[in-house]
């Protein structure tokens, strides 16, 4: 396994759009294996292949507190939601900034297993919200897209401030 780097906005790469897997070989079990210990290593609950700069539709999760409970999403669709919520979000490509942004309170989505059993499945909460963030990487959408302008540009002053100062390299 290894550690693959993430890419962070506004690297034009997070807006590329993910192809489907196709075969399901040793590849793609490679991919999700250092995906999932990328996610791991930058604390993450969620990553999308795109953030990797690949663009298959592969999304690796662990929603779990004791984080023990890797789980692999390959091709994952949205078929149906349902209701509007909010949910505060973050996001491993746009480090150290959190707002809320809407989505749908329940969905129902199928994707398939890494042996190519397909799967499909209604989730709500924290997966319902986990699911429409990962699926909208795969298409070259982020969470900061839903911002209002006031926000974005917070956070554009933000992004601007952090590369103006010198970070210590240890
Ligand atoms: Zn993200």
């Amino acid at each position: 396994m290894s550690l693959l780097p993430v890419l962070h906005f506004p690297d034009p790469r997070l807006r590329k759009q993910a192809k489907p897997v196709v075969t399901m070989d040793a590849s793609v079990r490679t991919l999700a294996d250092d995906m999932l210990e990328t996610m791991y290593a930058e604390r993450g609950i969620g990553l999308a292949a795109i953030q990797v700069n690949v663009q298959l539709r592969v999304v690796v999760m662990d929603l779990s507190e004791e984080r023990n409970q890797p789980r692999v999403f390959i091709n994952p669709v949205i078929l149906t939601s349902e209701g509007t919520g909010e949910a505060q979000e973050g996001c491993l490509s746009v480090p150290d900034f959190y707002e809320k942004v809407p989505r749908a309170e329940r969905v129902t989505y199928r994707y398939q297993e890494l042996d190519g059993k397909t799967i499909e499945a209604t989730a709500d909460g924290l997966l319902a919200v986990c699911l429409q963030h990962e699926i909208d990487h795969l298409n070259g959408k982020l969470f900061i897209d839903y911002l209002s302008p006031l926000k974005r540009q917070r956070l554009r002053k933000k992004i601007e401030k952090s590369e103006r100062e010198p970070v210590p390299v240890l």
